[in-house]
């Protein structure tokens, strides 16, 4: 098993636009630092309204977490809706809901629409209870799926399970609809060559160093542009004193050779294909890729809160072997790829998006969990520079803010560290968190 990102593989047999590093001063109407999903459905929005507007990337277009990102396309991504309900009660956990379901449909629009060859598949999601615990947190879901008037779920018992799952020791699973799964990076380099084609200039290699009022510079040239819209992973505090409120999580993926036939019906013996994922703290996930591949990713509390990346197959390799553990008629599966990742998070696992006080011209878009979120919310920051989002953002702001209250201050990593900041924050925000006695803050001066 080689250390390399399935989805860069599958870029080798492509040919998408190539976008040298910028190397001269060039000037434009918007500039978008960041090319995963949040940065560039920020683009797609001011092009459509017909801005000029550049767009850099230090990697390539989806070169970092989109692009190393499973493809799970789910409103569920870190916190579950019966964890919103909890946090904020049933009409906001719809309100908050609506957003990932919002960037699911933009992204399969986007993808339809344009012929965007990447392994889009539609997808139920299936979450899966281990335990007593697991059980629990499943017949909760439902409880909370009926409670905001969702219909669309189906939940299964341990024996019924067997019939969709060909899986070991899980002990109950709820099932919906709405979700797909695909290449995410296939995903963002067929959107690249489409904005390109539609205007959008992309410099790729092409790292925001420093900030200065309009201007950004690179190391081969300088950006002047009457909005910037960030949205980095992974923002340096020389960029933003915002960097102190970005956690990181760690997880890793795997990718085995293409499932025979009765491998894939070992799997799904229903016969219908899911992406799921259990009810552990640090959770096990897995789908299959367009062309059947098991994807399968996962991690372990000693690694999720590490402060920098670790890359050696250690993790994954545990993460198998309970997989294996878990479907025994799939012990033969030969894993070919892993690759780990560190996705961006906040404390309470909602982004922040967000203009600093005196820079109107700026707006933050960061800590973002989840591909649907990150879409949603790049749309949501243009809509807002355009002012077409009006309505949304007087709904959804108060959750975005880096004023919301946050259970722990982002001070008190200096005391404990970050990562023992945010193991607290991130285990008190998923199971005890509780917001709907909280006034939202007054936030006029910030929008
Ligand atoms: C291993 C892994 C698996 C995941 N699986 C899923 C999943 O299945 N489903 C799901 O919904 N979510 C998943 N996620 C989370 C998801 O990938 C992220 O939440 C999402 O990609 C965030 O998108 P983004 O556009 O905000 O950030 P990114 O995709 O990280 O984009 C930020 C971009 O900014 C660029 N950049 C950073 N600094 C600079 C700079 N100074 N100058 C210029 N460019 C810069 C980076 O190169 C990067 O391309 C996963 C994440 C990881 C790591």
């Amino acid at each position: 098993m080689i250390n390399q990102n399935w989805w860069f593989t599958t870029l080798l047999i492509r040919q998408f636009k190539y976008c040298p590093p910028l190397n001269k001063d060039i000037k434009c109407d918007v500039l978008i630092v960041g090319g995963g999903f949040s940065g560039m459905s920020a683009a797609a929005e001011f092009l459509q309204k017909g801005f000029k507007v550049v767009l850099i990337d230090r990697n390539i277009v989806g070169g970092s977490s989109s692009g190393r990102s499973a493809g799970f396309l789910t409103p569920d991504s870190e916190l579950e809706l019966h964890q919103l309900v909890r946090r904020y009660g049933p009409d906001a956990a719809r309100e908050i809901w609506a957003m990932p379901c919002r960037g699911i449909d933009r992204i399969v629009q986007a993808i339809k629409k344009n012929n965007i060859e990447c392994g889009l598949l539609q997808q139920d999601s299936l979450f899966l209870g281990i335990g007593k615990g697991g059980m629990e947190a499943v017949a909760s879901e439902r409880e909370c799926r009926e409670s905001v008037g969702f219909t669309d779920q189906q939940v299964y018992d341990e024996k019924e399970l067997k019939g969709v799952l060909g899986a070991e020791g899980f002990t109950a699973g709820i099932r919906y609809t709405g979700t797909y799964g695909v290449n995410p990076l296939a995903c963002l380099q067929g959107l690249k060559d489409i904005l390109i084609d539609n205007g959008m200039q992309v410099f790729e290699s092409t790292e925001m160093l420093r900030l200065d009022d309009h201007t950004a510079y690179t190391h081969g040239g300088s950006i002047t542009a009457d909005h910037i819209i960030i949205a980095v992973d992974k923002l340096k505090s020389s960029l933003s004193p915002l960097a102190g409120e970005i956690f990181h999580a760690q997880t890793f993926m795997s990718v085995t050779e293409p499932l025979t036939d009765k491998e894939l019906n070992v799997l799904f013996p229903g016969g219908k294909q899911m992406q799921c994922w259990d009810s552990k703290l640090v959770y096990s996930y897995f789908r299959l890729t367009g062309d059947n591949r098991l994807l399968l990713g996962g991690g372990s509390p000693l690694s999720t809160f590490l402060p920098s990346a670790y890359n050696g197959p250690f993790i994954i390799k545990k993460v198998i072997k309970e997989f294996k553990g878990r479907f025994p008629h799939l012990r033969d599966l030969s894993f070919i790829q892993f690759w780990p990742g560190l996705i961006d998070t906040t404390r309470d696992l909602l982004p922040i998006i967000v203009k600093p006080p005196g820079q109107p011209h700026l707006q933050f878009i960061l800590g973002i969990v989840g591909l649907p979120w990150a879409t949603f919310a790049g749309s949501f920051a243009a809509r807002n520079i355009l002012g077409d989002a009006v309505e949304d953002y007087a709904k959804y702001y108060p959750y975005f803010s880096n004023r919301r209250h946050f259970s722990l201050p982002s001070g008190l990593a200096k005391i404990v560290g970050k990562p023992v900041l945010f193991s607290l924050a991130n285990s008190w925000a998923k199971f005890y968190q509780v917001d709907t006695h909280r006034k939202p803050v007054a936030m006029k001066d910030e929008f």
